[in-house]
C-alpha cells in the first residue's frame, strides 16, 4: 500500500452535527458524487452482494430512502 502523497487540506469547514460526507459512485445518476448514501444492499448466495448508492439530488429526485434512515 503506497502512502497518500497529499496531506488532507481544510477546506470550509461544515457544520459539526453533519454526518462525514461520502464521495462515491451514484448508481442513478451514474456518476460519482459528493455524499452518496447507501440505497439499497442486495444480498447473494454466492459473490459479495450488490450495493446501491445514490447521491443527494437523486434522493429527492426518486424520493429514496437510505437504508440508515429506514425503521
Ligand atoms: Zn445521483
Amino acid at each position: 500500500m503506497a502512502e497518500p502523497s497529499q496531506a488532507p487540506t481544510a477546506q470550509d469547514t461544515p457544520e459539526t452535527t453533519a454526518p462525514p460526507e461520502r464521495y462515491g459512485y451514484c448508481h442513478w445518476h451514474q456518476a460519482s458524487a459528493r455524499g452518496i448514501r447507501l440505497i439499497d444492499a442486495i444480498e447473494q448466495g454466492s459473490g459479495p452482494g450488490i450495493t446501491y448508492y445514490a447521491c443527494p439530488p437523486c434522493i429527492n429526485l426518486h424520493r429514496l430512502v437510505p437504508l440508515a434512515d429506514r425503521p
